[in-house]
């Protein structure tokens, strides 16, 4: 799919729910459309040569600021890709109620084939093109990690940002996802995986769905295809194995795919693609090949890239469910097919808001210069040593010592961060599935979504006067 497509993939969506909703055009058109998009094109002097790079940042609705939205690192990264995704985030974070308008970002470079110190130089570079401009700021933009992107990018920006403004005392809230003795927070690294184990939990607690999928039960035991062993792909395979007893059957890379119908050992396979660089060589390897989307499982879990499964190859998935890790790896053609066979699908606005949800943690983190729990870990702690000597006292018998640690103790920042993020996935599903269930005019879980996200921008352009 070429990006143009994703564009008019994700602006069709938005024009059926607007049509729904009987949105007046002249407002449709104007959440719809992206406010601005900037396009950079700098230098850089890189082993004695100028090499020129070319960046986007896209600014999609500012109904909230500030806007959010990664930057991703792709080489065939374009407007319409950025657009398009910009879009996205617009809508997540209204589905997701998280206070914060949409933009996205890119370089476009293959990160792969540079050194370290290179796409620090590159990244840097890029973090004074758009600071200059405040599309990184941390009251108006404030870009995240995306595809080819992680934590040491966020680093440089954050470091490159403070450089620039050095009295600004919210400096470090201008971008979020860096490593925690930058500024970050614990949890944001696992955040959108851990988002989709959540949402997938939700799922299953809500039956009306899993009757819908023709599924029962719970995560035990279903077998599950993951397309994109990254950030968002790896950590969900982990959390849906090791926590939730889910098996991992097969698992999509680049450069091969991992098949292994008991299960894949999730953390050995990392271990052997850092150890070697790719999956070759591991047990069940196979050569790089995508009919393996379309093997038995009850879950499929695109967490790639965009465009994966289109009108040509939607028939031929198997899978009674989809949760869209990744951004819009379904065509529209493709989704209408998929409703019509059936295949429920989690959609990507919903599925993979975790990211956003613990980046949002992050930078009233940074506004407030405070580690959360920091305050009231010992106070809890406290309250719940004397509650256990009330209960000792009452009953006259000591309180079992291996429970005492647990039920003491007090909450920590992860523990306070997984909260807040398993709290956001179920309200947002519940929104979501109530909306699905209770207009028989609506058709899926995106179509939902999508309902709830526009009404919830109109809502707040109106009533700013617009
Ligand atoms: P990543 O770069 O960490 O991982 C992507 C993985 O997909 C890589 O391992 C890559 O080798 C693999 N891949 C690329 N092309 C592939 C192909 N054709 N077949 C199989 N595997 C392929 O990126 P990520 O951060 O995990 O992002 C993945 C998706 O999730 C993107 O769509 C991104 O927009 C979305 N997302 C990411 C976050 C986040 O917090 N990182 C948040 C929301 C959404």
């Amino acid at each position: 799919m070429s990006t143009k497509e994703f564009l008019k993939s994700v602006d069709t969506i938005f024009d059926d729910a607007a049509k729904l909703l009987k949105l007046p055009y002249g407002l449709a058109n104007k959440i719809k459309l992206a406010n601005s998009t900037y396009t950079v094109r700098f230098g850089v002097r890189l082993k004695g040569k100028i090499y020129t790079f070319t960046g986007y940042r896209s600014v999609h609705s500012e109904h909230m600021e500030p806007v959010k939205g990664g930057i991703r690192y792709a080489s065939y990264a374009d407007q319409d890709e950025v657009e398009a995704l910009a879009a996205l985030m617009s809508y997540k974070c209204a589905l997701m109620e998280i206070p914060f308008g949409g933009s996205k970002g890119a370089l476009v470079i293959n990160p792969y084939e540079w050194g370290e110190s290179d796409l620090e130089k590159i990244t840097r570079r890029f973090t004074q093109e758009l600071a200059k401009r405040d599309l990184i700021h941390p009251s108006q933009n404030v870009p995240a990690p995306d595809m080819g992107s992680g934590e040491k990018e966020m680093a440089w920006i954050a470091d490159e940002y403070r450089r620039l403004n050095p009295s600004e005392i919210t400096a470090r809230a201008c971008v979020t996802g860096k490593p925690v003795n930058k500024g970050g927070i614990s949890g944001r690294v696992e955040a959108t995986g851990r988002g989709v184990q959540f949402g997938l939990r939700e799922f299953f607690r809500n039956k009306n769905d899993v009757i819908l999928a023709k599924l029962d039960g719970s995560l035990e035991g279903k077998r599950v295809i993951i397309q994109g062993f990254g950030n968002v792909g790896y950590h969900a395979a982990l959390f849906l194995s090791e926590e939730d007893n889910a098996k991992i059957t097969t698992v999509i890379e680049r450069d091969g795919v991992i098949y292994n119908e008991n299960g894949i050992n999730i953390r050995d396979l990392k271990n052997h693609m850092i150890d070697t660089g790719g999956t070759l060589g591991f047990e069940g390897y196979n050569k790089p090949n995508t009919k393996f989307l379309f093997n038995d499982c009850e879950i499929l879990i695109p967490a790639a890239m965009e465009g994966v499964i289109t009108k040509e190859n939607a028939n031929l998935v198997k899978a009674n469910l989809i949760i869209e890790a990744a951004n819009g790896p379904i065509t529209y053609e493709a989704d209408k097919i998929l409703e019509q066979n059936g295949v429920v699908i989690i959609p990507d606005m919903y599925a993979n808001a975790g990211g956003v949800t613990v980046s949002y943690f992050e930078w009233v983190k940074n506004l407030t210069h405070i580690r959360f729990g920091r305050m009231q870990r010992r106070e809890v702690e406290n309250q719940n040593l004397s509650i256990i000597k009330a209960v000792e006292k009452m009953t006259g018998k000591e309180f079992p010592d291996n429970l005492k640690a647990s039920v003491m103790q007090g909450p920590t920042e992860l523990s306070l961060v997984r909260s807040g993020l398993d709290d956001t996935m179920r309200t947002g599903y519940k929104a979501m599935s109530d909306r699905f269930h209770s207009d028989n005019r609506i058709k899926s879980l995106r179509m939902a979504s999508m309902v709830i996200a526009i009404e919830r921008i109109a809502e707040s352009y109106v009533s700013l006067g617009i």
